[in-house]
């Protein structure tokens, strides 16, 4: 099957999952979007507002801020694959609990299989958490972890990890929105140098 064959097949599932119980509360399940082919994937949390309205991930408040800080090096989402670890929004935007992460992660796992991706941008705790313990790296927090390139492997794939914050706390935290805002400087200047292709 084709990286779109697979992806649409994640997505299909989704969207009408009810494997765990927030798909009482949602209005729309949020599958995730963007370049297929794209050698890059960002992970978030999990859907909030908007985002349950929508259907599409980081078109909020925060999305917004991402897509600034994707347009400073030069990146638009449509040249990368964006998601979250949870595919359907907590009631309130509480935090996702362990057994909801647990049951809704095996699609996040199948989107990474299938789009392969050479780097991967973990925003902020709950998606850097996961993909640290997918790589067998230890982690102790975001403010230690962020900032830095982790060549690793990720379910048998040979990947750049890259935790940084998440958006959203960067909107409310001038200190977060400093260090996020110069992490996606340090991963333009990576990508560039990998001649990773917009
Ligand atoms: N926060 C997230 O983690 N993901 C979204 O899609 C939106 C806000
Ligand atoms: Fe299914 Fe994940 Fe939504 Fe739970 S959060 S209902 S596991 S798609």
């Amino acid at each position: 099957m084709s990286k779109k064959e697979l992806l649409d097949a994640v997505a299909t599932e989704v969207i009408v999952c009810m494997k765990c119980s927030l798909w009482k509360t949602r209005k729309n399940a949020v599958p995730g979007e963007g370049n297929y082919e794209s050698p890059i994937m960002f992970i978030g949390e999990a859907p909030g507002y908007w985002e349950d309205i929508r259907g599409k991930p980081f078109v909020g408040d925060a999305g917004k801020f991402l897509d600034s800080l994707l347009s400073e090096i030069d990146f638009s989402r449509e040249n990368v694959f964006i998601c979250n670890v949870l595919k359907c929004r907590p009631p309130k935007n509480r935090e996702p609990m362990p057994n909801e992460i647990q049951t809704c992660t095996p699609y996040l796992d199948r989107q990474i299989r299938a789009i392969q991706p050479k780097f991967i941008v973990t925003l902020g705790n709950y998606s850097t958490v996961y993909i640290f313990s997918k790589a067998g790296l230890p982690f102790n927090s975001i403010t230690q972890a962020h900032g830095k390139f982790y060549e690793t492997s990720i379910l048998d794939i040979n990947v750049i990890a890259f935790p940084t914050f998440h958006p959203a706390a960067a909107l409310y935290n001038a200190k977060y929105k400093e260090q996020i805002t110069s992490d996606f400087k340090l991963l333009g200047q990576e990508l560039e140098k990998r001649g990773v292709i917009k």
